[in-house]
């Protein structure tokens, strides 16, 4: 479903990203875990071109692109644009539009973006609403929503786009802690479901629940790729080990 191959990316004399090479197949359900500055958020950024990459690929289904220099050809850039409509985005601080209501939200991309009609789109929007649980906050302002229920709408508008894959970044660090596990239900569910993830985590419990796989960056490079049961409980590099004790 998704490829990456040695992506690279520098901000100055900073090598953040060394040679990334990570596959997710469809179904796949990828914790990506490491240090904070270890390069996880620009990974992320960097599949959809929001930052682009000094070097290497991203596949997302048929389309690839391979930027040189952190430039994209304008037919690149095109390119890019139909991969960012195939994957859905959640990030650590919600993100929604402020001053459209929790259905706007969700209908905003169907509609605009993928030029569906307004009833069919109102009626998926409904149907996913109703999976995360927020069908009574339709008519909601962002603002008067909890953040575990913003969190909750941020994904019912990925899931929108009838993606290939969603990309979490932190999805429940901004969040007070009782209201941490309402989100990772949800997140299960889509696991569950067979959905192809990759989330940038530091709930170690929920990686190692939710997981197919479980990727530990250090220093912009992969040091450890595994199941959970291999990275939790028997990982090959001490510094994983060591990230991994001190995170339980
Ligand atoms: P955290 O766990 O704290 O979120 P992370 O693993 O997500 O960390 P990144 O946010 O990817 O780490 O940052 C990796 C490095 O890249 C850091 O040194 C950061 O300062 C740097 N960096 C990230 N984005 C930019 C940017 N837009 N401009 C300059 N430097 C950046
Ligand atoms: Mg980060």
């Amino acid at each position: 479903a998704l490829s990456i191959t040695g992506l690279r990316k520098r901000f100055g004399a900073n090598e953040v990203l060394r040679g990334i090479d990570l596959t997710a197949q469809d179904g796949d359900v990828i914790s990506l875990i490491g240090a904070s500055g270890s390069g996880k958020s620009t990974l992320l950024r960097c599949i959809p071109m929001l930052e682009v990459p000094d070097a290497g690929t991203v596949s997302v289904g048929a389309d690839s692109v391979s930027p040189k220099g952190g430039r994209l050809s304008r037919a690149e850039e095109a390119v890019a644009r139909r991969m960012r409509g195939h994957l859905g985005f959640v990030f650590q601080n919600f993100n929604l539009w402020p001053h459209r209501t929790v259905l706007q939200n969700v209908v905003e991309a169907p509609l605009f973006v993928q030029n569906r009609s307004r009833a069919e789109a109102v009626d998926e929007a409904m149907v996913l609403l109703e999976k995360v649980g927020l069908t009574d906050k339709r008519d909601a302002w962002p603002a008067h929503l909890s953040g575990g229920q913003q969190q909750r709408v941020a994904i019912a508008r990925a899931l929108a786009q009838h993606p290939r894959a969603i990309l979490f970044d932190e999805p429940t660090s901004a969040l007070d802690p009782e209201l941490v596990g309402e989100v990772l239900k949800v997140i299960r569910s889509l696991a569950e479901e067979g959905r192809t993830m990759l989330i940038v985590t530091h709930e170690m419990g929920f990686a190692r629940e939710v997981s197919s796989r479980v990727v530990f960056l250090h220093q912009g490079l992969v040091e450890e790729d595994g199941t959970p049961a291999q990275v939790f409980g028997n990982p090959g590099s001490d510094r994983c080990r060591a990230f991994i004790s001190g995170h339980f």
